[in-house]
């Protein structure tokens, strides 16, 4: 029988009735000839209660303790939705990730899928059931410890799945119905994608588009799953929602796909750092030790030997940046002026595979930008996008004027 793999996130299961709601489709897709295996991710809200319980306990915790806390959202939602399916009369079981397995690293709070054991859920199967109900989000590491993929992870356990099973299709559904141009919640002029290309659902999904995580869109891509995102709350036929597939099956093309944000980046500054071989390896590498995920990284030209050094980060690993730099500053192994940081900025980034054939993007980026007199701060490309780090003020009007400047409202 052919499996399929359905998703639900946190807004769809968030209450007793929601998960009545996707049972219903559940059972849609039973009545139409497949096993079905059901992803849950814990009720809406509830991962952040999670996490601020763990956070108001203890300040620097500990992240096996962190992972024990919050995979427990998603093991109540799997539980209620094998009995809602099972009250329907479908026969339905539920499985913890330590229970699949699913075997994962030992990166407590980010730990990456390392296997899939298919066996106790093919047998079920084999023995007539119908729906296997798997707690998202959580594994189990090779100590014997519960592990969590880091947040939007329940995407990444649905993908996993359906690659290991060889699923029909992945279903993701959510909140939205598709992969839109932009967050909708930031403009109406969001325009939902039909398709959209693996390469750029992945760069939109690392710049912050958190419809999907980054680590599925990797999974899928590598493992050529049929992944699709669709609303619990919408038409979910055949056509429903945006597939993202290979780039040679997409006929619509536009120069840009989209637009990301990333809401909560501060950057720092290191001023009057002396220009020498190894600074950037003395800066990074205790920056890398202590956690801190740099982001772009600007080193202005030398006066006298001396340079600024400006890089950015998520806003909430300033603290821990900082005492890093300190630390080299106080052991002599970097010398430099003062540390100046902003926590108030943002980042917005363009993201189109057509970029690599197209020249005149980032003019067109920067010029609108100009337009509305919005200062760029920090700049940095790659093959297919381009991101400025501004203030945080101006995201919402940033994300507006490049979503207008790229046509992206318009159907190409
Ligand atoms: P779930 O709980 O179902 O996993 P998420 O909140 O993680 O849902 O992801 C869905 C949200 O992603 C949407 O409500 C939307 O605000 C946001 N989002 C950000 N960028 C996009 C985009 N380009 N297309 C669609 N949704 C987006
Ligand atoms: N519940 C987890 C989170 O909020 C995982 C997920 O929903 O994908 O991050
Ligand atoms: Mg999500």
């Amino acid at each position: 029988m052919p499996i399929l793999v359905m998703k639900f996130g946190g807004t769809s299961v968030a209450s007793l009735e929601r998960i009545r709601h996707a049972a219903g489709l559940v059972s849609r897709e039973v009545e139409n000839g497949h096993e079905v295996i059901v992803i849950v991710s814990a009720m809406s809200g509830k991962t952040n209660e999670l996490v601020g319980w763990v956070e108001e306990t203890s300040r620097f915790y500990d992240a096996r303790e962190y992972d024990a806390v919050v995979s427990s959202g998603e093991q109540v939602t799997a539980g209620l939705m094998a009995l809602t399916l099972q009250e329907m009369e479908i026969p339905a079981r539920s499985w913890a990730g330590w229970q699949v397995p699913v075997q994962t690293d030992s990166a407590h709070a980010a730990a990456r899928i390392e296997d899939i054991e298919t066996g106790n859920i093919t047998a079920k199967f084999a023995e007539g059931m119908k729906v296997a109900v798997v707690a998202g989000f959580q594994g189990i590491s090779p100590e014997g410890r519960v592990t969590t993929l880091g947040r939007g992870g329940s995407d990444t356990t649905a993908v996993a799945f359906a690659a290991a099973f060889g699923a029909e299709r992945c279903d993701i559904y959510t909140d939205v119905d598709g992969v839109y141009t932009t967050d909708p919640r930031i403009t109406s002029k969001a325009r939902k994608l039909d398709r959209i290309a693996f390469e750029e659902m992945l760069e939109l999904a690392s710049l912050g588009a958190r419809v999907l995580q980054t680590r599925s869109v990797e999974l899928a891509m590598r493992y050529n799953v049929r992944l699709r995102v669709l609303s619990t709350f919408g038409s979910n036929d055949d056509n429903a929602g945006t597939l993202v597939c290979a780039e040679e099956d997409i006929m619509e093309k536009n120069v840009v796909a989209g637009v990301a944000f990333s809401r909560d980046e501060a950057e720092m500054t290191l001023l009057s750092v002396a220009d020498r071989p190894g600074i950037a390896a003395a800066i990074f590498g205790p920056l890398a030790t202590a956690g801190v995920n740099v982001d772009m990284i600007v080193q202005n030209i030398s006066e006298d030997g001396r340079t600024d050094m400006t890089f950015s980060l998520p806003v909430n690993q300033v603290a821990r940046a900082r005492q890093a730099m300190e630390a080299v500053k106080a052991s002599g192994e970097v010398n430099y002026g003062r540390l100046v940081t902003d926590e108030d900025v943002a980042k917005v980034s363009v993201v189109g595979i057509g970029m690599r054939s197209h020249a005149g993007v980032a003019s067109r980026m920067f010029a609108a930008l100009r337009d509305e007199s919005i200062n760029i701060k920090v700049i940095s490309t790659s093959e297919i996008k381009i991101s400025v780090l501004i203030d945080r003020k101006y995201l919402e009007l940033a994300v507006q004027a490049l979503h207008e400047a790229f046509e992206l409202s318009d159907a190409a």
